[in-house]
This record gives C-alpha cells, structure tokens and sequence, in this order.
C-alpha cells in the first residue's frame, strides 16, 4: 500500500482526536480539529455505534498515521513485539517510539514526524558517528544521535536548533543543546510514551 498523500488533518478527524501531524499549526487555533470535530466526508456528522472489530480498527489506524508506518511495516513491528519479552502492546509502542524519526521529533530537531523523517532522509543526522539515513532505523539505549555541521547552515534548521530546548525532551532521551546531539540513555516506558492509542486493543485486532 502507498504512502498517503492527502491532507493530513483528515487522518485527525477520521479518528476523531488530534494526532499532532503539522507541527506548530497542531497547536494553533488553525487545527482543523478544534474547528471541525466530526469525521470528513457526506455521513461525516452522522453518528454510528462502532463494533469491537471497528473500534479496535481504529486504534491501530491512529498508531500507524500519529508514526507514519505503513500497513506491512506495521505488522512486523507487532510480530516482533509479541517476539519480545513482556506486553506485547508495550513493546509495540517501545519500538515505534524508538525509531529514529521518532527520537528526532521527540528531541524537538524536527516540528513534526513527517519533517524527522525528512531531516533523517536528508542526512541531516549521523547516528554513532557514522552516515545514517534510514527513518525506521530502532534506536537502542547508548546510541548517539548528532545534528551534522554541515547541516546547520540550512535557514530551516537554523531555526529549529535556536528553539531547540523550549520543549523538554522525555527522560528516556539526554539532549545536549551545546554539541547538538542526543543519547538514548533508557528505553521509554507506557507511561513515557503520551500518544492517544490503547495499545491493548491492536493486540486484540491482531490476535483474531
Ligand atoms: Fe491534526 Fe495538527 Fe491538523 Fe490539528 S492541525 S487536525 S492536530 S494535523
């Protein structure tokens, strides 16, 4: 399945909660959700009583559009989840949480996970000191990540590192503002991880 390309802020509106998708304007009396909080379409403002199967559904479908994962990609995660020791759903949200676009946006190098994972695309990080431009890569605890000298010159950029530090970054993550470069110092808890998704139900959806 491709990659979607629409507008975003109906991916908010079909889940009915905001999903932080734009970056600054998610936080602006411009968010579509404040402003229209029903479904997009003709039946949109209808109400529909939801089946455990839908319900669960659209859990699943608010991990993958807040993570911008696709559907296969997506299931794999859940596979080597249930892999792992522990919770399952946990160890879901422990792996998209610590994918490197993820760790991007949560340092606060990127407005959005749509930009990380351009920034990361770009080459604009290195990850251990070495070339690394693979969004999905999973970050383990002791990995270093570093904005690249280079990329500093960029006026987009420039930007975001002079508001870096405005937004706090997890505990999981040590962001050093001076050398602009971060540390996986933990691995996130449930707790440590404040998307609106109950990870319990995608397990369910799965284990059918
Ligand atoms: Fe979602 Fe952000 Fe659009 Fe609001 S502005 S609907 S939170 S993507």
């Amino acid at each position: 399945m491709a990659r979607y390309t629409g507008p975003v802020c109906r991916l908010c509106r079909r889940e009915g909660v905001k999903l932080f998708l734009k970056g600054d304007r998610c936080y602006s009396n411009k968010c579509a959700i404040d402003k229209r909080n029903y479904a997009p379409g003709q039946h949109g403002q209808r109400r529909s009583k939801q089946s455990d199967y839908g319900l669960q559904l659209r859990e699943k479908q608010k991990a993958r559009r807040i993570y911008g994962v696709l559907e296969g990609q997506f299931r794999g995660y859940f596979d080597e989840a249930e892999r792992k020791k522990g919770v399952a759903g946990e160890n879901l949200l422990i792996i998209l949480e610590t994918r490197f676009d993820n760790v991007v946006y949560r340092l606060g190098f990127a407005d959005s996970r749509a930009q990380a994972r351009q920034f990361v695309r770009h080459n604009h990080f290195t990850l251990n000191g070495k070339k690394a431009n693979i969004p999905s890569i999973q970050l383990k605890v002791g990995d270093v990540i570093q904005l690249k000298e280079g990329s500093k010159d960029s006026a987009l950029i420039k930007t975001i590192v002079d508001n870096l530090g405005t937004k706090t970054p997890p505990a999981w993550l040590e962001l050093d503002i001076n050398d602009l470069s971060a540390k996986v110092v933990n691995l996130p808890t449930k707790e440590e991880i404040d998307i609106p998704v109950d990870e319990q139900m995608i397990v369910e959806l799965y284990s059918k």
